[in-house]
Formats: structure tokens, C-alpha cells, sequence
């Protein structure tokens, strides 16, 4: 029964020596041989054995063997019967507690986000008062107030998308989605701010090719990394989405001639609101978001997203999704006529 447990566990008999332990129990180091070795568990465990009374601890214990770090528990020990044996649980809480402070520093930098434009805006509604008798200065301040109040929309829109998709389970019943039109879809709504900044934009190869999925999540992360593409690069250059497949995926490539990324930063830019340059992203709308909002997508499909990049020369990110064999494609196909005829 202890082995059944997720909990390290030790039965402690009337005169504290240790009766069973579970293998948690010794590599943990709570058990060495026949003894108890951690002091705390040890009183603990002879005030449940003299009243009788449930009790419940956290306790911290340096863990030799797994590095320097303490290990935290959280302990339960309880009467085993009126024997004078006494039960002692302990649960491992360091991943719970690592998810923990994963989430505050979430909440922490959405805060942060979120407080920076409406601070923004509550400042130019002031200027514009004290400016009431110039229209010139109303109508700059006013601009500006559009601009903060755009971003504070993208932060929430992209907050939504990804706690839309985040955690959710990969996509139970995925539909054939024609990688050519979602090409063209997400060129077009970039080629504003392309032609903008006289970047050309290519698509190639995604014709007559469908992947298993998503459509209009595949179409998010797609236009994600051209938008990034063509903020992170410099007037005139050339932004190119090809699509390529080999035997077991489908690989779609956006590579760009922008500024680069550098290498201690590569890992790092799939997380939320990781920027290389937090100014710089500002300044073209980022929100911080977009790749993390990638990763989750592809995650959700089964697939992956790369990166190679070189700073000063340019980045291609690919994504990478498992190539359905045709008798799936066939599958989906028949299963969304019979809805339809339904
Ligand atoms: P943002 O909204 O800031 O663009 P993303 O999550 O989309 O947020 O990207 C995270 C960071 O990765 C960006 O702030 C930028 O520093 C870097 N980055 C993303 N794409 C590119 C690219 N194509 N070229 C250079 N840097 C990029």
C-alpha cells in the first residue's frame, strides 16, 4: 500500500523506529536504515502517538543528492490504529511550488502591462484638459491616447488567445486545412506595414498541400511570425514563407533579412512577454505575446516551432507539423461531408 502512494511514506512503530519506509521515503533522505533522520518529523511524530491528533506541517529539507537546493514537503502524520504505530506523509511540493511562482510572476508582468498604457492614457486625458484652448495640441495628445488605447486592446486581445489555447488538450478532432490559402490569408494581412516599410513578401509552395488542424489557430501563428517578420526588419528587404514537406511533416518557413536575434536570447523568446529589446517592441506594438501564443499552437498540433537566426543577417522561424497520410485526410474529408449533409 505505501508503494501505491504519491507521497514519500513511513510507519513509525511505538518506539520510533522506522517499520517501513517507501523508496520516496529513503532517496529523499527522510530515512536512513531504521531511523527517522529528519528531527522536526520525529517530535512531530511522538505528539500524534501521545494524543492522538491528526497533524499537518511544511517542512524544508536540503536534499544532499539532488544538488544544494532545499526540498519543501508538506507533511501529514496520523495514528496508525491504537497500536503506537504512527504514519508519516510527505509530499514533494517542489514543482507545485515552482508552478506557483511561475503564475505570480504572470500575474506580476500582466499588471505591469496593463498599467503602463492606462497610466499612459490617464496622463494625456490630463494634458488634453489643461490643453483644451489648443486645438493642435488636443488633436496630437488625443492621437497618442489612440495609440495607448491600440495597445492595451492587443495586450488583452493576445491575453484571450492565449489563455484560450493554453493547457487546452491537443485538438480532438482536427480538419483539413488548405496551408495555401492560410499562406495567402496571413500575407495579406500583413502587406500594410510591409509596403510600409517597401518589404517584399513572397509565399511559396504552400499550394495544394493541407495539414490536419486548426484553421484559424494555424492562421494566428502564421501571421504572428510574418508581423514580427516584418517588424524586425529594416526598409526595403524581403520577407519569404515557403512551405516544404518531408516524410513524416510539413514544414512552413518564414525567413527574413531584419536585425537578428541574439544567441543567449534564443531560447528565451518563446516565453510570455521575453523581449530582446523591450523599447524596440514597444515601439513597433509588440505585446510580447505573439511567439509564446506560436508555441502554444503548435504544441497544440502536435508540432513544433524553430528558430535560427543571425544577428545583423536575419531569423527564420519554422513551423513544423506532422504530415497527415492521405487515408487521415480521406477520414476527415468523409466525416465533415456527412456533418454537412446532415
Ligand atoms: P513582440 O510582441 O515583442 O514582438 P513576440 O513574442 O512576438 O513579442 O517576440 C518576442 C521577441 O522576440 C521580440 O520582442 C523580439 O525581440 C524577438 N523577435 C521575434 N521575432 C523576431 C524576428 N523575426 N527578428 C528579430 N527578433 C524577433
Amino acid at each position: 500500500m505505501l508503494s501505491a502512494l504519491p507521497s514519500s511514506a513511513v510507519v513509525l512503530d511505538s518506539g520510533d523506529r522506522v517499520l517501513r519506509a517507501s523508496s520516496a521515503a529513503r532517496a529523499f533522505g527522510l530515512v536512513r536504515g531504521e531511523e527517522l533522520v529528519i528531527g522536526e518529523l520525529l517530535t512531530l511524530a511522538r505528539k500524534v502517538r501521545r494524543d492522538g491528533v491528526i497533524r499537518e506541517t511544511d517542512i524544508e529539507v536540503a536534499v544532499r543528492k539532488f544538488g544544494p537546493d532545499a526540498t519543501s514537503f508538506a507533511v501529514r502524520v496520523a495514528p496508525l490504529g491504537g497500536t503506537g504505530l504512527v504514519l508519516v506523509l510527505a509530499e514533494d511540493q517542489t514543482e507545485h511550488r515552482r508552478v506557483e511562482a511561475v503564475r505570480r510572476d504572470f500575474v506580476a508582468n500582466i499588471s505591469h502591462e496593463l498599467k503602463t498604457p492606462v497610466g499612459a492614457l490617464s496622463l494625456l486625458a490630463e494634458t488634453v484638459q489643461d490643453a483644451s484652448d489648443d486645438p493642435e495640441a488636443v488633436r496630437r495628445f488625443t492621437g497618442r491616447m489612440q495609440t495607448e488605447a491600440s495597445r492595451l486592446t492587443a495586450v488583452i486581445q493576445d491575453l484571450i488567445t492565449l489563455s484560450r489555447i493554453q493547457g487546452a488538450e491537443p485538438i480532438a478532432e482536427p480538419a483539413p486545412v488548405d496551408l495555401g490559402s492560410i499562406v495567402e490569408e496571413a500575407i495579406d494581412t500583413v502587406r500594410m506595414p510591409a509596403d510600409a516599410k517597401g518589404i517584399e513578401l513572397v509565399g511559396s509552395g504552400a499550394e495544394g498541400l493541407t495539414v490536419l488542424g486548426d484553421e484559424a489557430m494555424l492562421g494566428t501563428a502564421l501571421r504572428n511570425l510574418i508581423a514580427n517578420a516584418v517588424a524586425y526588419s529594416p526598409k526595403n528587404t524581403r520577407v519569404a514563407v515557403s512551405v516544404g514537406t518531408s516524410r513524416s511533416s510539413v514544414d512552413i518557413s518564414v525567413a527574413d533579412q531584419g536585425i537578428g536575434i541574439p544567441q543567449q536570447d534564443l531560447e528565451r523568446i518563446f516565453e510570455r512577454f521575453y523581449r530582446v529589446d523591450a523599447a524596440r517592441s514597444r515601439a513597433t506594438g509588440g505585446t510580447g505575446l505573439g511567439l509564446a501564443i506560436v508555441k502554444h499552437i503548435m504544441t497544440h498540433h502536435r508540432g513544433e516551432v524553430t528558430v535560427w537566426s543571425k544577428e545583423g543577417s536575419g531569423s527564420t522561424f519554422t513551423l513544423r507539423l506532422p504530415r497527415p497520410e492521405s487515408r487521415e485526410l480521406d477520414a476527415t474529408r468523409n466525416d465533415n461531408h456527412q456533418e454537412t449533409a446532415q
